[in-house]
């Protein structure tokens, strides 16, 4: 567990004044810079990520009107892939020397002062750990679960399993989740409740609101409903398993797939669960406020909350993706200092020994990070 501390130097130390504000000889350093630059200055930098959008029957638009996503007309968006390195998606660089680079030609190239030697070590550079996402759900998610590693390893050849966590950024006044299967409920009776069409009874379903943090092991029953953004954290997966999708037809007017046989063989009918790993809340009196959410087998997650004090964490090698929530910061990471506000995903790679947040103004970031190297406080 890393921890962060508060910076008052930072600026100094980060070079960021380094050069005269003017701006023809700050764009002439800037072309010197980048045919100068090794391969390693260009990556020990905030690298900003390019999202890829998805349709959904399910989405909307306020992906756009609260995390400033340029939407393609007309469409309802359900899903921004922020930090996607898979088969059915790949974020890329939004700017600076490496823009257009996708996460996976960074991997391919670049996997250790990415990942880190620890992640290397753990096959990470096959795949990228997690998966990062915003999720508009204008209309309620399909009843879905997913499988956990070892049924995914038997079953879809390459692809992890899934523990995943949401992270609720707005709810309508009367939102809902479903969140697992009511106490009791046996394999038997929902395989007959799925067949007569009366899984809603079985299923626990509770009011959730923006800020709440929601964990969910592979094996849990889970939908968003209606009228909620969220950031999703999961494990790099893109598996499946839809029980239920409301009687509503999908995009080309035909019901979509439900995968009733994976799914109960991967729902947790037991009860026991695993819990997030979290550790809770640290605050202290310079403003800062860190909530360690998640720390599983396959990532850790902190809610940082500035109050437009500047702050900084070591990366500890590895990788860290933040995840800016609300307000607006400046990011230094290598020296370099990039502009982020909501809506932005930063990957900082893991040769880079700290980064360093100079808020002039209030910030919520989540940082994401292989296990046990999430800030905690
Ligand atoms: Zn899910």
């Amino acid at each position: 567990m890393l921890a962060g501390r508060i910076v008052r130097i930072a600026r100094n130390r980060a070079g960021r004044k380094r050069f005269p504000p003017n701006a023809d000889c700050g764009k002439l350093i800037h072309l010197l810079r980048g045919c100068c630059q090794t391969d390693r200055e260009k990556l020990v930098q905030p690298l900003k990520m390019r999202p890829v959008l998805k349709e959904m029957v399910w989405g909307g638009r306020r992906l756009a009107d609260l995390l400033g996503k340029l939407l393609p007309e007309g469409k309802p968006i359900g899903e921004s892939w922020e930090l996607a390195d898979h088969p059915h998606g790949h974020s890329t660089v939004a700017d600076g020397p490496l823009a257009g680079r996708t996460l996976r030609w960074l991997l391919e190239n670049h996997a250790q002062a990415i990942l880190g030697g620890r992640e290397l070590a753990r096959g990470a550079a096959a795949r990228f750990p997690i998966f990062v996402k915003f999720i508009d759900a204008a209309d309620r998610l399909s009843v879905q679960v997913h499988p956990d590693d070892d049924y995914a390893a038997a079953h879809h050849g390459g692809e992890k399993g899934k523990a995943e966590c949401w992270i609720v950024l707005q709810a309508e006044p009367d939102a809902w989740i479903v969140d697992g299967l009511r106490d009791g409920v046996t394999r038997d009776a929902f395989a007959a409740a799925l067949q007569q069409g009366t899984i809603e009874d079985l299923l626990t379903v509770r009011p959730v609101r923006a800020g709440d943090f929601i964990w969910i092991p592979a094996g849990h029953v889970h939908a968003a409903g209606p009228g909620i953004v969220l950031a999703e954290i999961q494990q790099n997966s893109d598996i499946t398993y839809r029980l239920y999708d409301w009687n509503r037809p999908g995009l080309d007017g035909k019901p979509r797939k439900l995968h009733v046989a994976d799914a109960l063989e991967t729902i947790n009918f037991a009860g026991e669960e695993p819990d997030s790993g979290g550790t809770g809340r640290t605050a202290n009196e310079t403003g800062l406020l860190i909530e360690h959410l998640a720390d599983c087998h396959a990532f850790s997650v902190s809610r940082i909350q500035l109050d437009g004090r500047p702050w900084a964490a070591e990366t500890g090698g590895a990788y860290v993706a933040l995840i800016t929530l609300a307000g607006a910061a400046h990011l230094v990471v290598g020296g370099r200092t990039m502009p982020i506000r909501a809506g932005d995903t930063v990957l900082v790679p893991a040769d880079a020994s700290e980064y360093v947040f100079e808020a002039a103004e209030k910030l919520t970031v989540l940082a994401a990070a292989p296990p046990g190297k999430a800030p905690t406080q």
